[in-house]
């Protein structure tokens, strides 16, 4: 029996195939639209999410990262994934945001995780340790270092996933309308300061009091609080603290690199298909990324503003306050480690991370900058 080659018929019919499939494929991309591409795409389900957030909508430098997410999500996914933001009190208050994306109200949140520390203490370590880690050691940290895992791990039994959500770099002290002095005025100082940092001014004899960035203001011009913190000069500018307080003090020790959070209800991340869970994964590390590029290019040409056209007064704080607050701080997460086992297991963690990277920035970084300052004084 003769044995027929049959490959050649195959071959020549699989290619034409090809070639009139090609063809097609141009010509109906050719007359199509793009809102029929769309459709030709994927045929794909589309989803539509809440983001709800501490700030005031459009609130400058940190309520920009959501808006800027959302843009992103919109145009990476090709429209797939819309997302809806709300600034504070439009959906939920505030300090509402983290109960909302939990229970699925919204699915998507906005803030930062030291306003969480009623119920969840260790959420402390993911925004700023006084004292602790910079933006540069904190980003490192959570995405190469262990620390996003352990946030996940926090925020699970809450059905939420976080992911950073910007980092400010080294906050300023705050706007002080009393000169702080020594460690004595310190006392009685009634300040805004959230976090760890507001433990340790109440340890230090003043009292620490968490007010929404939104009320700040109002706060501080009618003596409700003498003091308050909040991001550095850019957002500090816009707000116009120096209308109210005179004095303006650093290094902001309480906040020395500090990371905001965005939140996904579990449940409903789980929804979506890998492409559009890696595109809010990616969207976020942008947004972080950029909001620290945000404040390095304006929070000096702000900070110039301040003191040459509005007269601001540019202070330090003295070493012996600075080194009074650090002991402070010191003994307050000894003290709260020993209470929370939770609290103790982020600690150690944060601790092994410092005790590498501090040692190699003394010799990297920190060398920099003082070399950089020996040039600059010449
Ligand atoms: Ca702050």
């Amino acid at each position: 029996m003769k044995k027929i080659n049959w490959y050649p018929p195959i071959i020549l019919g699989l290619l034409a195939l090809l070639v009139i499939t090609f063809g097609t494929l141009v010509a109906s991309r050719a007359s199509l639209g793009p809102a029929q591409q769309f459709t030709e795409v994927g045929g794909q389900e589309t989803f539509e999410w809440k983001l709800v957030t501490t700030w005031p909508k459009n609130f400058p430098g940190l309520g920009s990262a959501p808006e800027r997410f959302a843009k992103k999500v919109a145009e990476m996914s090709g429209g797939r994934l819309k997302i809806q933001v709300y600034g504070a009190g439009e959906l939920v208050p505030a300090m509402g945001v983290f109960g909302a994306v939990s229970e699925g109200a919204a699915q998507m949140g906005h803030g930062a995780a030291y306003y969480w520390k009623g119920k969840l203490p260790a959420a402390q370590f993911f925004t700023a340790v006084p004292f602790g880690l910079n933006a540069q050691e904190m980003n490192g940290w959570l995405h190469h270092g262990g620390g996003l895992e352990l946030w996940q791990e926090i925020y699970e039994p809450f059905n939420l996933i976080p992911m950073a959500g910007g980092s400010t770099g080294v906050q300023m002290a705050g706007w002080f309308n009393k000169e702080i002095n020594s460690v004595e005025d310190l006392r009685g100082l009634k300040m805004r300061i959230p976090g760890l940092g507001g433990e340790v001014l109440n340890r230090a004899g003043g009292t620490a009091v968490t007010i929404p960035g939104g009320e700040l203001y109002t706060a501080l011009q009618t003596g409700v609080i003498d003091a308050t913190e909040w991001v550095g000069p850019y957002n500090d500018l816009a707000f116009g603290f120096h209308q109210i307080a005179q004095y303006y003090y650093y290094p902001g020790w309480h906040e020395p690199g500090s990371i905001l959070e965005f939140i996904v209800n579990k449940s409903a991340f789980e929804k979506l298909p890998d492409d559009l869970r890696a595109i809010v994964r990616a969207a976020a590390r942008d947004a972080n990324q950029d909001m620290l590029d945000e404040y390095t290019a304006r929070n000096n040409r702000a900070l110039k503003e301040l003191v040459d056209q509005h007269g601001v007064q540019l202070k330090r704080l003295p070493d012996e306050v600075l080194s009074h607050l650090k002991q402070i701080n010191t003994q307050l997460l000894e003290e709260t480690a020993a209470e929370d086992p939770q609290f103790a297991r982020i600690y150690k963690a944060f601790r092994e991370f410092e005790a590498q990277v501090i040692p190699y920035h003394r010799i990297s970084e920190e060398a920099y900058y003082e070399t950089r300052s020996l040039e600059r004084d010449h």
